[in-house]
């Protein structure tokens, strides 16, 4: 049985980093790790955090077709490599995409089956503040997230889910019910379709 593909997604700020970290450890899913060519920032380990591209390099992994999504945030490129996702799912594992929404809705297209879960902060003013006291970012790169951010809530009724981070315990909770909702239908599904053929 393959794997479930799940894609986090929602404005910078939200939260997503930090839910995904409780999820890497109290759920089974496993994190796909990005290609970007964003500097990499203090704190952060080259092929954990993220694999460091030159923009050559990124070019070349899109033309080669390694991609499964990619996007430009805030001017810089990042992309989901698509062969240890695939690899991931096809031994049944199931794979947590953390993306802003451009790439989300890529996966949507190209993926169906994915499901897709779109993060929201409780207001506006905490989604600045977050950013403000999280204190990675400079002002004007704050000032491109918000900006960033309108159009992105404006796609979150096109995901299948919608869940608030107001609470980070409550929201993880919200999250993992709604993996192991996904999981129960697809066995059911697949249990069925097995009586059928
Ligand atoms: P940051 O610079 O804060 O690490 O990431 C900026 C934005 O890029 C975040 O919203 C993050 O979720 C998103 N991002 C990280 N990796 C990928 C990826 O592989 N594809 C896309 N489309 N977005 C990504």
């Amino acid at each position: 049985m393959k794997g479930i593909l799940f894609v986090l997604s929602g404005p910078s700020g939200t939260g997503k980093g930090t839910v995904c970290k409780e999820l890497l450890q109290r759920d089974n899913v496993f994190l796909s790790v990005s290609a970007t060519t964003r500097e990499c920032r203090v704190g952060e380990v080259p092929g954990e955090t993220y694999h460091y591209v030159s923009k050559v390099e990124f070019d070349s992994m899109i033309r080669d077709g390694e991609m499964l999504e990619y996007a430009e945030y805030s001017g810089n490129y990042y992309g989901t490599p698509k062969k240890a996702v695939e690899s991931l799912l096809y031994d049944g594992k199931d794979v947590l995409l953390e993306i802003e929404p451009q790439g989300a809705l890529q996966v949507k297209k190209l993926l169906p089956e994915a499901v897709l879960i779109f993060l929201i902060p409780p207001s506006m003013k905490e989604l600045k503040n977050r950013l403000i006291t999280r204190g990675r970012e400079d002002e004007a790169e704050i000032e491109k997230r918000i900006s960033a951010a309108r159009w992105e809530l404006q796609q979150a009724e096109k995901y299948n889910t919608q869940i608030i981070n107001d609470d980070l315990e409550q929201c993880v909770e919200d999250v993992i019910s709604f993996f192991n909702t996904k999981r129960r239908e697809r066995n059911k599904l697949d249990e069925l379709i097995n009586e059928i053929i």
